[in-house]
């Protein structure tokens, strides 16, 4: 067992946080050594959750269309993707994939939406402005769903995340994606200071933060060791880790893919940075990880989502139950709906 990796290990079991020169370590393990990267990462998880896996669910409630143009996502307008615009979804809708998503096992809804903001360009009166809506569609849909509804809508001004605290969401989702360099070149339609506001000003209206990123998008190991180091400084909640599934009309297409191992150290490097924090596998691991999915639990995950992904299938829910059971994990974590104890 390699000295140093244990030592590193070491700090996060024992809740010292690594500083940057033990994370670039971290990633300069190579051959045999990642397989004790993956042992100690594995330990800390069991240290901070246990046997618990938290399992997850999204719906596409707002589809295709997008004003922006980052260069992974089949639904920027700046792409012939061919992927199939929707309005903001109804009730109806809504409720199928609750009904759904507890089926898969999953403890809470997001419900995800395309655009820079649903209230448009913020600040720019612009005309699209589905926000009122669907806070409505929230607050009807919370009344008797079994699962909390999360929010990921892109950019929320102080205003807008008030309004989502006080209907009752306790959790949004907005990823920083990548390092601050690497997302000027990946995206050029808005900052890298515009997402960190959003995640401040739903973090000061007292919700919950679920912010990543997504790998395979040219990043090197310091893009990826300053996208975690980030995310501790902000203190998020959850950290969902998504893996290019490649698009076809995306300017991404054709990129190099990922190994399984090279994922399976990002996952490793975020568990080690970010010991007691959720860390969640989403999109791309199917296509990404293929017969290593397992193995992303002893890498470090505490979570991974289930079902369909915004605009590619997922594998079944149950043989990702059944894939938590084999292992001797334990996927049903109760979370309450706060919005439904509400009303
Ligand atoms: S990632 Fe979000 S903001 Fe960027 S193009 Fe896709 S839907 Fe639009």
């Amino acid at each position: 067992m390699n000295k140093k990796i244990e030592n590193i290990a070491q700090k996060s079991l024992n809740g010292t946080p690594i500083d940057i020169d033990d994370a670039r370590d971290i990633f300069s393990f190579k051959g045999d050594e990642i397989y004790d990267v993956l042992y100690w990462a594995n330990k800390i998880r069991l240290k901070y959750f246990r046997t618990n896996i938290n399992l997850c669910a999204i719906l596409s409630a707002k589809q295709g269309s997008c004003s922006e143009d980052c260069k992974f996502c089949a639904q920027s307008t700046f792409y012939k993707t061919g992927t199939e615009t929707l309005p903001l979804a109804n009730e109806n809708r809504v409720n199928e994939s609750i009904k759904l998503a507890k089926q898969s096992g999953a403890s809470s809804l997001g419900l995800v939406t395309s655009g820079y903001s649903l209230e448009g360009r913020l600040g720019s009166n612009g005309k699209e402005n589905d926000f009122n809506k669907f806070c409505d569609l929230v607050e009807s849909s919370s009344k008797s769903s079994p699962l909390p509804l999360h929010a990921s809508i892109g950019c929320l001004t102080p205003e807008m995340a008030g309004r989502l605290s006080e209907i009752g969401v306790e959790q949004i989702n907005h990823n920083l994606e990548t390092s601050r360099n690497l997302f000027a070149k990946v995206c050029e339609t808005h900052t890298y200071d515009e997402r960190i506001s959003t995640i401040k000003n739903a973090k000061k209206a007292g919700l919950k933060i679920c912010s990543g990123g997504i790998f395979g998008i040219g990043e090197n190991s310091d893009d990826i060791v300053e996208l975690a180091f980030t995310l501790r400084d902000l203190d998020v909640d959850t950290i969902p880790l998504n893996f290019l599934n490649q698009v076809q009309g995306t300017p991404f297409y054709g990129n190099e893919p990922l190994k399984p191992m090279e994922i399976l150290m990002i996952i490793a490097l975020f568990r080690f940075t970010l010991p007691d924090k959720e860390i969640k596998v989403a999109g791309g691991r199917e296509t990404c990880l293929r017969d290593l999915q397992s193995w992303m639990f002893y890498a470090g995950a505490s979570s991974a989502m289930v079902g369909d992904y915004l605009t590619t299938k997922g594998k079944p829910a149950n043989e990702d139950i059944q894939m938590i059971k084999d292992l001797g994990l334990n996927h049903s974590v109760k979370r309450e709906n706060k919005l439904a104890m509400k009303s």
